[in-house]
């Protein structure tokens, strides 16, 4: 008898530990996917992404085409549809929109690289997470600027992100809300891409629920060499209490990464918050977070290369991205903008 009890109760005790856990797994079944973004896919990925044959991807010339090419093969491959007609990968953004606001002036047609997942439950409201693809080309020199972290880190970053959440949708777990993986062109002349693309947005802007941008990623600056787990966050709190907060929550539960706001401060000299394509987004009222892993002796020279790049912490910081993305796409209501200013 005595037996039958303890059986019992150790059965008892053992379905609700079952029930316990199939409640985790479902919970997070984030982590299941955010698993799948990994260094050593980031490190194949930005190996090809900084090589010469891109020749330091400059705002409209071959090499800044090559490298479209290759996201739009990948998308192509990896069966990630463009949000466009008759699956056109790229936004043309002329020379004509371009040269007059450029630094350098004499620029050819470019284009940003779009790619679509669209939400289950509420398609119309867009996530945009994006990453300039363009960088300085050749340097005085002729040496290539290769701009491994300057911004191949955010650009391999964005695709196994979205290699991640088209994942998710093959098993029936697509995101809620739907996801614009948006390359940018332009970024070093000027912002231009981020600037053309929220003038001439694919998804109405009102629609854009958030932007997750990156803009060099990959490595460790002196600053952090002790604890090389961090990672800068700028822009945050500044439109949206609720996406500060996500973002808080999300990188605790998950990561746990130092997450440095130095930058974030308003008196900041450096003035990050206005640098990056995030910006273009923010003046429309659209919640953003920056994310940037601060700046070193090869920013904007032939030496920032992808043998340099941190792969173990470009994961992690990917990884905090999708996650952060995946909370905003699934949660029951909108973030809101609680502090976007009065139009
Ligand atoms: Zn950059």
């Amino acid at each position: 008898m005595k037996k039958i009890v303890f059986a019992i109760i150790f059965l008892i005790i053992s379905s609700c530990a079952l029930t316990q856990e199939s409640k985790r797994k479902n919970k997070d079944i984030a982590l299941k996917y955010a698993e799948t973004i990994t260094y050593k896919e980031l490190n194949v990925l930005l190996t090809s992404f900084a090589s010469d044959e891109f020749e330091g991807r400059k705002t409209g010339e071959d090499g800044q085409k090559k490298a479209a090419n290759f996201l739009r093969d990948f998308y192509s491959k990896e069966g990630i549809k463009s949000p466009q007609e008759n699956n056109n990968y790229f936004q043309i953004v002329p020379a004509s929109f371009m040269n007059p606001l450029s630094r350098q002036g004499g620029l050819n047609d470019s284009e940003n690289v779009v790619a679509f997942i669209k939400g289950s439950e509420k398609p119309d409201e867009i996530i945009v997470i994006s990453a300039h693809l363009d960088h300085l080309g050749r340097a005085y020199t002729r040496a290539i600027n290769y701009g491994a972290d300057d911004n191949g880190s955010g650009t391999v970053a964005i695709l196994e992100i979205a290699q991640a959440f088209k994942k998710a949708v093959e098993d029936g777990k697509g995101p809620k809300r739907s996801i614009l993986f948006l390359h940018v062109t332009g970024e070093e002349q000027g912002l231009l891409g981020s600037k053309y693309y929220t003038e001439n947005p694919i998804f109405p802007i009102k629609k854009t629920v958030a932007n997750l941008n990156t803009d060099m990623i990959g490595r460790v600056d002196v600053k952090h060499q002790k604890n090389p787990n961090y990672i800068y966050l700028i822009g945050s709190d500044k439109l949206s209490t609720e996406l500060h907060d996500i973002s808080e929550t999300v990188n605790k539960k998950y990561l746990n990464l130092s997450l440095d706001y130095s930058y974030n401060d308003d008196d900041d000299p450096n003035l990050y918050y206005y640098r990056s394509d995030h910006y273009n987004f923010a003046e429309f009222n659209v919640p953003v977070i920056f994310y940037f892993s601060g700046t070193h002796i090869d920013y904007h020279e032939p030496s920032d290369t992808s043998d340099k790049i941190n792969y173990e912490q470009l994961e992690n910081r990917a990884r905090l991205i999708f996650y952060t993305a995946w909370e905003i796409a699934n949660r029951k209501d909108r973030i809101v903008a609680d502090k976007a200013t009065k139009e």
